[in-house]
Formats: structure tokens, sequence, C-alpha cells
């Protein structure tokens, strides 16, 4: 009773833990944090020195005794500690920038699909620690999927490809459920990568993290567009030492991506091999809906859809899918009930027996 009373005045927080960024939405106001999901560390103190966007900033510059770390790697938690810091750090800021005076508010957090009991009870444990009253953990590609406005409650089979830095996840989700599900770890970050080392192999250039991604946003494509691109890709000369640029073109990046993004068109028509026939008859109507910062990978949706002969559109907004579907679920609380992973810890139940 005191529970629902507590729920009127709060604000009920969604969360999109991904391995790149981190989205918060707060109940009537939206999306009000969206930061890369990094904290510079002081390697001497274990002190935070920044989190999101000013740590991302950090990356690739940092003295000795600072390091900048991306806890969340390849959809798993690589670093509790760090994940519970940053976590803990959003949340405070989201409760201290809007809600001050109101009670701690009722958090749902869209995490990866094939995360371990342990790393379940870390991200609750961290949130509760952050001042959650109750905590609700949501698969990430139900999440996407309800944010893309799929009907996921529907006997209908919905395929959503969510490609984000760390991990494609590709789930079949039918009756308010995921069906069958791949995960793997070839997705923004993996691209980067291939630029990079694209960049040592022909032209002994080493190059940061961050020029690659700036390339692979600028040119980068999984198919020849109408107009060839050309950009200049800045590094340090692996021979002489020094900063050299070069020119490139999208059709030598697209080279550099082909394996990646192959990769990922071969697990989506394996993930179709073990769907059950009724359901890939629906998304073969339907099609396949992709979301995540990678789905914005020019001419992605176009390969897809030419290897599996299945329609293939990027939803609205790819990026925000995920929280956006936090959103909608803490508003729809029967359907939060029906989806959220079961909780790891007793807490929020004794929680709730205590309070009423
Ligand atoms: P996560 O859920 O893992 O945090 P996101 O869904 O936020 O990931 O996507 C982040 C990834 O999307 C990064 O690798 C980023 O480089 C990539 N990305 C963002 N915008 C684009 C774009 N326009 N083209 C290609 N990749 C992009
Ligand atoms: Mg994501």
């Amino acid at each position: 009773m005191f529970n629902s009373f507590l729920g009127r005045f709060s604000r009920d927080l969604g969360i999109d833990l991904g391995t790149a960024n981190t989205l918060v939405y707060c109940k009537d106001k939206g999306i009000i944090i969206n930061e890369p999901s990094v904290v510079a560390l002081n390697t001497r103190t274990g002190q935070i020195v920044a989190v999101g966007h000013s740590a991302k900033d950090m990356i690739g510059k940092t003295p000795g005794h600072i390091a900048t770390v991306k806890p969340l790697v390849a959809g798993i938690i690589s670093d509790f500690e760090v994940t519970e810091k940053m976590l803990k750090y959003f949340i405070e800021k989201a409760h201290k920038d809007n809600f001050s005076v109101l009670p701690r508010p009722r958090v749902v957090i869209g995490v990866p699909l094939d995360l371990t009991e342990v790393e379940r009870k870390a991200v609750e444990d961290a949130a509760l620690n952050a001042g959650a009253r109750e905590v609700y953990l949501v698969e990430e590609p139900m999440a996407a999927a309800i944010g893309a406005r799929l009907p996921i409650t529907e006997p209908v089979g919905n395929m959503v490809v969510d490609i984000g830095g760390g991990t494609t996840e590709i789930a079949v989700i039918s009756l308010s459920g995921v069906v069958t599900w791949k995960s793997l770890p070839i997705a923004g970050d993996e691209f980067n990568k291939n630029i990079v080392l694209f960049a040592r192999e022909n032209f002994n250039l080493l190059l940061g993290e961050r020029v690659a991604e700036n390339i692979k946003i600028r040119i980068g494509s999984a198919m020849q567009q109408e107009e060839p691109l050309v950009m200049e890709m800045r590094g340090r000369d692996m021979v002489t030492g020094l900063p050299k640029e070069i020119m490139v073109t999208d059709a030598q990046i697209r080279e550099a991506l082909a394996r990646s993004v192959r990769t990922i068109v071969e697990n989506i028509k394996s993930a179709l091999e073990i769907t059950p026939p009724e359901l890939v008859a629906d998304i073969y109507e339907r099609g396949i809906v992709l979301t995540g910062g990678g789905a914005l990978l020019k001419g992605l949706d176009k390969v897809i859809s030419r290897a599996a002969e299945i329609p293939v559109r990027v939803a609205d907004d790819p990026l925000t899918c995920v929280v956006r579907g936090t959103g909608i679920l803490i508003d729809n609380f029967d359907l939060l009930r029906t989806i959220a992973l079961p909780s790891s810890q007793e807490t929020t139940a004794e929680r709730r027996a205590m309070q009423t």
C-alpha cells in the first residue's frame, strides 16, 4: 500500500546499460541522460575522475595514473566494480537533477540476453545501492522490440537484430517471450577494430580507436553507395613514428568491414534456421527490424535483406530503442511484470514486505 503511495510520487527510471552508451529515461520527462559507457579512474586511488562524455574524450590521451575503462565489454560486465560506480553515478545524476525531493525511484534496466545469474545480481545490487527502490531487469532485445513498437505480446514472430558496440543480439520474440536468440561479439567496436587493422596492414598507419569510429560513421558502409566518399585518415606512421595522413575511400572501408558484416549476416541466417517454421513465416511477411547504433551503418539493412531474402528496416532512432522500451515498461506495469527476468535476490521482495 505504502509502495503504491510512493509510486505515485516518484519518477521511475528506465535504463539502457549498453556496452557503448548508457541512456536513462525518466517518467514524464523522456530521455534525460545519453552518454558513453566510459569511466576514467585514478589508478592510484581507485577514485572516479570522469564518467560519460568527458571520460570518452580522455581515451588515448591519459597520463599514467589515469585509466579509461569501458566496464561493459562484448556485452558482458567485465568490471563489476566500475559498472556499479558508473550506474550509481548516472542514477544519482538523474535523481539529483530531476527529483531530489521525491522518494527513491523504481528502475527498469535492459541487460544482455546471456547475462549470468551473478552478473544479473551485480546489476541489481548496483541499482539498489544507487538508490533504486525496486529493480526490474528486462532482456535488451525485448526492450528494443518494445521501443520499436513491435507487437511483442501477440502470437506472431518478430525478429529484432540489435547491433550495439560490443554485441549483436538476434532475437525472435512472440507472445511476450524470446523464442530463439543468438548473441555474437561482432558489432560496432569490431567495425572500428577492422578499420584500425586495415590502416596498419595497408599503410603502416597506427590509428586511434576514436579516429576509426569517426571514419566508420562518416564513410563506412556495407554496400556500395550512390556517391563515392573520401576522407582523411590521421594517425602515426609506424615506420617513422611521425604523424601521417592518408586519404581513404568508402570502397576501402567497406572492404575492411566486409568480413564482420558477413559474420552478422550469417548469424542472422542461422538464427532463422533454428526458428520454428510458423514464426519464420511471420518474419518473412513482417520483416526484420534493426536497432542499436550499428544499424546505422550505411547499406547494412540492404545487405541483410538481400542475403536472407526478407524485408529489413532500421527502426526509427535505433540508438534509443532500448531505453524508450524501458520507458514504455515503466508506464505498463502489467507488461513489465510479465517480461521482467526473475529477480536474483530477496531484497526487493523483502523491501516490499517491509513497506506494506
Ligand atoms: P550499446 O547498446 O552497446 O551501447 P549502441 O546501440 O549505443 O551500443 O551503439 C553504439 C555503436 O553504434 C558504436 O559502435 C557506434 O560507433 C555505432 N554507431 C553510432 N552511429 C553510427 C553510424 N551513423 N554509423 C555506424 N555506426 C554507428
Ligand atoms: Mg544496446
